[in-house]
């Protein structure tokens, strides 16, 4: 329940920021793109271009300066913290924050911010705020600035917000781990709903069969995505071509979807263009090849992430994933081949990590991959993805440092986030 507001907002100022326009990784915070900025004695406020709250960061009490509150376009709040340690969050997840969800997920850690009332007390603050603006919206002080305190009015006042999942047909149970070198700020595009193994394991599957979306499908996205965004639109460089297994779409609709949604971000104030998806072994393994020379002469550079799960044909019948080892392992290759082939196309790969998994799962995945890594190629990267539901973390962490420090490749872990 909402705290009882104070009276009226004073002391506050509004102005429009402009922050990075660069993806980067740094030990401090980094606000990116254009934006509303707005500080109070306690909070600072991000808003995005259509008014709409993005981030919130607090400025004294119990609030670490450095750690901050981001809403994602699917309505969840995260929360974003150097509390781990910079380096003890690199190691883990190649970020220098760490991101804590405030809905069940895999982290490895147990922070749970979400519960801490210095975080209630930050939503509420917004909630407030943004109450409270419209009883002195009207004050000449405040004529200069009235047009963008509207837009955050109109924008968070308890009203339905607009559901993106309405336009893409579809929930994202989990986005690509590799949206992180994007700050997850991706624009999703539905391609093929489903995925072919549907394996028991999962969390994350919707347990469709696949279904492909049509090209008359994926314009009306497209063209309902462009309001959705609205003004904010100039601040995206990245798409996601949904959903699990983007791969298993004929190259003309996979090529299709590229280019009309270059179009929508084409216009954008930030740097460069990824495209992030996902594949099968099976789609992954039987794609053409001009799939991929289509991908490396598009505009984005394309992030393709294939889930392994595991080398060992043991731990793949434990976890119910209808796939033989010898087919992942021969993806595991073709991920090798296809790094060193395109440069404009970087393929990762997920393997699981459990406490109660078989020791052949971690033997069969160093002994392969090493053997199979005969270079130290700077693409690539092994994510490890803890069982949901998983209850050891010390064993989780204990098995993360022996990967990641035998293979000959840059391994993390995978947080299952959704958007
Ligand atoms: S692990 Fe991948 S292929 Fe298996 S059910 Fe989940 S999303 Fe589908």
């Amino acid at each position: 329940m909402l705290a009882e507001c104070a009276s009226k907002p004073n002391n506050f100022s509004v102005s429009m920021e402009s922050g990075l326009d660069k993806y980067s990784k740094a030990p401090h915070p980094i606000r990116y793109g254009n934006y509303i900025r707005i500080r109070t004695e306690d909070y600072e406020y991000i808003f995005d271009l259509n008014g709409r709250a993005k981030i919130i960061s607090g400025k004294r009490g119990d609030w670490s300066r450095e750690d901050w509150l981001k809403l994602t376009k699917g309505n969840d709040w995260i929360f974003y913290t150097a509390g781990m340690g910079y380096s003890n969050a690199f190691t883990y997840e190649g970020e220098y924050y760490t991101l804590c969800l405030n809905y069940n997920s895999n982290s490895v850690f147990d922070y749970r911010p979400f519960k801490s009332q210095y975080v209630l007390n930050a939503l509420d603050s917004l909630q407030c705020f943004v109450s409270n603006l419209k009883d002195i919206i009207d004050e000449p002080a405040y004529s200069e600035s009235r047009a963008l305190l509207k837009k955050i009015i109109n924008n968070n006042s308890g009203l339905p917000k607009p559901d993106i999942h309405n336009i893409i047909e579809s929930s994202i149970s989990v986005l690509p781990p590799d949206t992180r070198h994007s700050d997850y700020d991706v624009i999703p595009v539905i391609i093929a709903d489903g995925c072919l193994y549907n394996c028991n394991f999962c969390s994350v599957k919707s347990n469709e069969k696949i279904n492909l979306r049509d090209e008359a499908n994926i314009a009306r996205q497209l063209n309902q995505l462009r309001g959705f965004y609205g003004e904010d639109i100039i601040n995206y460089n990245s798409v996601f071509l949904g959903n699990h297994d983007a791969l298993v779409v004929k190259e003309s609709i996979v090529a299709f979807a590229i280019g009309e949604s270059y179009k929508l971000i084409k216009n954008t104030v930030m740097l460069d263009n990824y495209l992030y998806l996902f594949g099968s072994i099976f789609s992954f393994l039987n794609a053409d090849e001009k799939i991929f020379s289509m991908l490396d002469d598009s505009p984005f550079h394309t992030y393709i992430n294939i889930g392994f799960e595991s080398f060992d044909q043991t731990t793949l019948d434990l976890i119910g994933k209808p796939v033989k080892a010898d087919d992942s392992k021969k993806a595991f290759k073709r991920m090798i081949e296809i790094n060193r082939k395109y440069s404009n196309i970087e393929i990762t790969g997920n393997l699981i990590i459990g406490s109660q998994l078989p020791a052949s799962h971690l033997t069969s995945m160093q002994d392969f991959m090493n053997e199979n890594i005969t270079d130290r190629s700077n693409k690539g990267c092994i994510y490890l993805s803890p069982l949901l539901g998983e209850r050891d973390n010390n064993e989780i962490k204990r098995k993360f440092h022996t990967i990641k420090y035998t293979l000959r490749m840059p391994v993390y872990v995978y947080l299952i986030q959704r958007l």
